[in-house]
């Protein structure tokens, strides 16, 4: 077994992640989150129940699995405080043992998710349709060295001058570009004692524990969020997320700089979704999509965009996140069509790619569409390469020949033993 593995997201988010690395944790002591914050979900069902994770790794449901949540998160408080209590509700064991905040992961603050809304509003009908979670504003003010790490918190002197000075700036924007409510001391005092407070015994120096662990041979899991092509530098910008999400970036946003990863296991659904606006090449419309969000459940708190696989961006996503295995999910999804479309190429100015095309011109792409023949029977019960239907077998072996990677696992359903492992 190799010491550091990332499991992380190929196309643009949502691909079931949460299910794979559910399943995978049982082999990991430690399991770690890199960036993002609120604005991206898990979903994993086990024996507790069915839990979006948004901040929480997902190796908090195994025994014996530490989860830390590194320098590289968005770490809202608010927002962890409250999936804490709704884990331990269900039974679920969170304690400083088994989870830990990096000193240095900064705070997002009430402001960022506020100024994250007045923008959208302000912006109409260009909205870019964030989540609205804060999480742009959050990582602009990080690069601005203008937010609080977590282990200011310990310093109570630091942190007030700290806040009160950050709070006048950000009150200026509120008022003066927003037209808003400032935001009072007293007001962020409290969210400080209410959300921040309970969470110091969490808060340590992580970057410590990880070398003692890499130095002692420790299984350790790099969990990503969203999908390659939401890569603030190398997804479709400027319709991606404000942080890094490539494998690359897991030792950096976990506080392990020293660290290679070894594997990195990539997940890529059996078709293609996308949250939020921007570029979609595959997006197909009406009763066809309709039914697809339909069977695979593409809802969330709003509608997701859909369509057939699409095999140019995935090769990207395959590539920048260095792919070394992958779990495709999701195929029990198509198992009623007669046929089954994928997108093998684009058409952009009337020339046939292969290559993933820049992001401003994405929109002027057409889809080059093949079919193959679909497989008409439920798979959700099987466990074998072998028992899988012949058409079935050709999808996956015609995904994998045409992004260059082996699929080692394909999920049929949402549990944790909905998988076949295969080789
Ligand atoms: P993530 O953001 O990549 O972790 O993806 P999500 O947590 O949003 O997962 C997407 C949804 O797909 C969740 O509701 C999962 O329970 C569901 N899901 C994951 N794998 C499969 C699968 O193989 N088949 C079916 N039918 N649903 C799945």
């Amino acid at each position: 077994m190799d010491t550091c593995t990332a499991i992380v997201g190929i196309n643009w988010g949502d691909e079931g992640k949460g299910r794979i690395v559910d399943l995978l944790t049982e082999d990991f002591d430690v399991v770690v989150r890199y960036q993002g914050g609120g604005n991206a979900g898990h979903t994993i069902v086990n024996r507790y129940g069915e839990f979006t994770l948004h901040l929480l790794p997902s190796g908090v449901f195994r025994k014996n699995v530490v989860n830390i949540l590194g320098n590289g998160v968005a770490l809202d408080p608010e927002h962890l405080t409250q999936e804490i209590n709704a884990l331990r509700e269900k039974g679920v064991s969170i304690t400083p043992n088994n989870v830990m905040i990096s000193e240095r992961a900064s705070l997002l603050m009430p402001w960022h998710r506020r100024l994250d809304a007045l923008e959208e509003a302000r912006l109409k009908d260009k909205k870019m349709d964030t989540t609205r979670k804060g999480i742009g504003p959050f990582y602009s003010d990080k690069y601005q060295k203008k937010t609080i790490l977590a282990g200011e918190l310990f310093y109570p002197e630091v942190l007030k001058q700290h806040l009160n000075e950050l709070r006048e700036w950000k009150n200026l924007i509120l008022t003066g570009v927003y037209n808003d409510e400032a935001e009072t001391e007293e007001e962020i005092d409290n969210w400080v004692k209410n959300y921040c407070e309970p969470l110091k015994p969490f808060i340590r120096n992580t970057s410590t524990f990880l070398a003692d662990a890499l130095w002692n041979h420790k299984r350790i899991l790099f969990e990503g969020t969203l999908g390659a092509l939401r890569d603030l530098d190398f997804g479709i910008y400027p319709y991606t997320t404000s942080s890094n999400v490539l494998a690359s970036y897991a030792p950096i946003g976990s506080g392990m700089p020293f660290a290679t990863v070894e594997r990195v296991i990539g997940v890529v659904k059996a078709y293609s979704s996308c949250v939020g606006a921007g570029p979609f090449v595959c997006e197909i419309f009406g009763d066809e999509a309709e039914h697809l969000r339909k069977i695979g459940n593409e809802y969330g708190h709003r509608p997701h965009r859909v369509g057939p696989i699409d095999l140019v961006a995935t090769r990207y996503g395959v590539k920048i996140q260095h792919a070394t295995e992958i779990a495709l999910t999701k195929l029990d999804v198509l198992s009623d069509m007669d046929e089954i479309p994928l997108c093998v190429r684009y058409k952009l100015y009337g020339r046939e790619v292969d290559d993933m095309p820049f992001p401003s011109v994405l929109d002027r792409c057409e889809p080059v569409i093949e079919t193959v023949k679909g497989w008409k029977c439920n798979i959700s019960n099987v466990r074998n390469w072998w028992d899988l239907p012949v058409e079935a077998q050709e999808y996956v072996k015609k995904i994998e020949n045409s992004i260059g990677c082996i699929i080692k696992w394909i999920s049929v359903g949402p549990e944790r033993h909905s998988i076949i492992r295969r080789g």
